[in-house]
């Protein structure tokens, strides 16, 4: 019966702790930071959010950040990696869900990290700047895109694809500080 108590308690903590660290990475803002090392507002055009035409993608839907290929992408912010992996368009593509459900996706990697963690924090190291997927042809870049999965209806306008808005979020407004 003691043990049975004490096994109890143990499960408690445990399980508060996993909640305090959902609602820490969650829940709360955070500060977000430019994905790639030693980059400024500079290295991308604020106005490639939402400019079309853009190929198949008919408008681009994040920005491109450009560095020298091999330069270190980080982690915009603290969260779970939910996707590392090959895709035709974004080539070598890293998904991070972070703070207030949304998800920060970096393509067109030259590489990974070598470690494969599942929780990074801001600034954290998870690959290299590059070429991979569709920007074969273009000078390398990383393609920064948010995600927000609770929609946000209010940024829906009639622009081409306007209604897509609730889901992307512009960058320039996570990545300047205003
Ligand atoms: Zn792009």
């Amino acid at each position: 019966m003691k043990q049975h108590k004490t096994n109890m308690r143990k499960r408690h903590v445990i399980y508060g702790c996993i909640s305090i660290v959902i609602f820490l990475i969650f829940v709360l803002p955070q500060h977000w930071q430019i994905p790639v090392e030693g980059a400024s507002k500079d290295d991308w055009n604020t106005q490639t959010f939402w400019f079309e035409p853009w190929g198949s993608s008919v408008t681009h839907r994040g920005i491109d950040i450009f560095a020298n290929k091999g330069r270190p992408v980080v982690a915009a912010h603290n969260g779970i990696v939910v996707f590392r992996g090959q895709l035709a368009k974004g080539g070598k593509v890293i998904m991070i869900l972070g703070p207030e459900f949304k998800l920060s996706y970096y393509a067109h990697l030259e590489s990974f990290s070598n470690a494969n963690p599942r929780l990074v924090t801001a600034g954290e190291r998870i690959g290299t700047v590059g070429q991979s997927g569709n920007a074969t042809n273009k000078p390398a870049h990383v393609h920064f895109s948010i995600v927000t999965l609770l929609p946000y209806f209010w940024k829906v306008d009639s622009s081409t694809q306007g209604w897509k808005k609730m889901f992307y979020l512009d960058p320039n407004n996570y990545l300047i500080n205003h």
